[in-house]
């Protein structure tokens, strides 16, 4: 089997099995983005499902991606997924669709700073009270929020997102994914009461990857991010 043919085929199993979560979840398929997280693969993988008609394509580390963009079409929707330092935040101003991982003031004020047009953002929440990951905790994230709406103009606030904890049961994931969407629902509430213009593009939940996507979709996902049941193992 070509590399063509793989990913085809792949492509065309992931899509199928958003489908029938949402069917399950009696959600529409159109309310679920999949995010094809495409890191440390080709650009020439992206460029497959390019040509499939795929446009959602997220990627981690900023060089790589940066890299990689130059052989790609203009109208690829970039999603930065990874943990973001505030000293690359610049990169990323004016340049993708959606930046997943906004967890603290540091990179906000340097993306605010660096942009000339509206930056739209997630906040990224710690629903594992990680002390490995980024991530707000949950309790602080309205707090965050509200910051943000206040402080930096050029950001405009369109969820949250989540990392939950690896090899955990599948039902502790689900919980985690059911704190994320609790969280969502106290963000919107703030912004209906601050009578907020962002209340009505506040509308994602990132979560969900390869090994619980579906779970995700249960859940309430948005978005869903997912590598290796596209692309395979990932290459170091
Ligand atoms: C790598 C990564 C993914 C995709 O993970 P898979 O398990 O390969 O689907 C999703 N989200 C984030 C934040 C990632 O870093």
């Amino acid at each position: 089997m070509s590399r063509e043919e793989f990913l085809e085929e792949s492509y065309q199993a992931v899509r199928r099995r958003i489908s029938q979560a949402c069917e399950r979840a009696g959600r529409e398929p159109r309310e679920v983005t999949l995010v094809a997280v495409s890191k440390t693969h080709p650009a020439s993988d992206i460029r497959t499902l390019y040509e499939m008609g795929h446009r959602d394509f997220g990627e981690n580390y900023v060089q790589e991606w940066d890299d990689k963009r130059g052989f790609l079409p203009d109208d690829i929707r970039w999603h930065f997924v990874g943990h973001l330092q505030s000293n690359k935040a610049r990169y990323l101003a004016d340049q993708v669709h959606l930046v997943h991982s906004v967890d603290r003031k540091s990179v906000m004020k340097e993306l605010n700073k660096r942009s000339d047009s509206t930056v739209e953002v997630l906040i990224q929440v710690n629903t594992g009270n990680d002390l490995a990951k980024g991530g707000v905790d949950p309790g602080d994230t309205t707090g965050l929020l509200t910051r943000l709406v206040e402080k930096y103009p050029r950001l405009k606030p369109c969820g949250v997102m989540t990392i939950p904890p690896f090899d955990e049961p599948i039902e502790t994931t689900r919980q985690h994914f059911a704190t994320l969407r609790g969280v969502f629902e106290q963000c919107q509430e703030a912004l209906v009461q601050a009578d907020s213009e962002f209340v009505d593009g506040f509308e994602h939940i990132s979560m969900g990857m390869t090994s619980d996507f579906e779970v995700a979709i249960e859940e309430g996902a948005t978005l869903v991010r997912v590598g290796t049941a596209l692309f395979g193992e990932r290459r170091t």
